[in-house]
């Protein structure tokens, strides 16, 4: 599989629950992507941590390796956020769904090529129609749905390779879009980020809602989220365990100190 160069600078790495996270804010994030279109041999990913992650990897050898070799982890739940701060980790949330549309703000700057892999075809087309009307001059240079058979998947690695894109972003959600990156990142011979965003096309077409900004930032996006896909809630459990293990282990370590 691929991972990123060892050249470029890395924001600091901690673990939470045994689930490694970057230390990053916005700009640093930003200025990763950068660095890496410029330097990376090898795509660099960028993946986000969650509450739900955090129990995914645990029981799951692939993604422990995996998410170790990541050339970013983002604190994207803000369960994550609190975990760090009690660790005296000065962090802000750093959701992915925010990330990806500054990259293609910076892509749209720097003059660098996107390809967008994942959601439905209808989606997919729709939200790249959108960031072309959003992020004037931005190019993107290829797109294809997430529904594509395994069959097609030399065709799709061609048709990445043949676009020249240097960003890859990967809607097939979780872990599906981290097995996709392993088995094929290392044959993409242009790309030098690749972000798993999961939802995030769905919400940029508007099929699924983001909370409005004043539960964002009361860190409610998850309760909203809850809501608006009832379905979810089975997967939003782990926040629960999460929040007590969290405490379980502070406690220990203040019992220690
Ligand atoms: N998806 C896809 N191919 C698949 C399964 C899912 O492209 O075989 C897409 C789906 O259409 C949706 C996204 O993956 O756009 C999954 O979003 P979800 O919110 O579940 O991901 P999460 O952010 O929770 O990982």
């Amino acid at each position: 599989m691929a991972v990123e160069s060892v050249m470029m600078q890395r924001p600091i790495r901690v673990s939470v629950l045994n689930t490694p996270v970057d230390c990053v804010d916005m700009a640093a994030a930003l200025r990763y992507v950068d660095d890496a279109i410029q330097n990376a041999k090898q795509p660099a990913t960028i993946l986000a941590v969650n509450p739900e992650k955090v129990y995914a990897i645990r029981d799951n050898a692939f993604l422990q390796d995996f998410f170790q070799r990541a050339g970013l982890l983002l604190p994207d739940g803000i369960g994550i956020v609190y975990a760090l701060r009690l660790q005296g980790q000065r962090v802000a949330r750093v959701a992915g769904a925010d990330l990806m549309p500054m990259i293609c703000a910076l892509a749209a700057e720097k003059g660098y090529k996107i390809f967008i892999y994942g959601s439905s075809e209808a989606v997919n087309r729709e939200a790249v129609e959108r960031l072309n009307t959003r992020y004037p001059g931005i190019r993107i240079v290829g797109r294809s749905n997430g529904y594509r058979q395994s069959t097609e998947m030399d065709d799709l690695v061609a048709h990445i390779n043949r676009s020249e894109a240097e960003i890859l972003f990967v809607a097939l959600g979780s872990p599906r879009q981290e097995q996709w990156m392993f088995e094929h990142l290392d044959r993409l011979s242009t790309v030098k980020v690749c972000q798993g965003i999961g939802g995030t096309l769905d919400t940029i077409v508007g099929t699924v809602k983001r909370a409005p900004l004043f539960m964002q930032r009361l860190h409610l996006e998850w309760l909203f989220r809850l809501f608006q896909q009832p379905s979810r809630a089975g997967r939003q459990l782990w926040l629960v365990r999460f929040i007590w293990e969290v405490a379980r282990d502070r406690m220990r370590t203040v019992g220690r100190d």
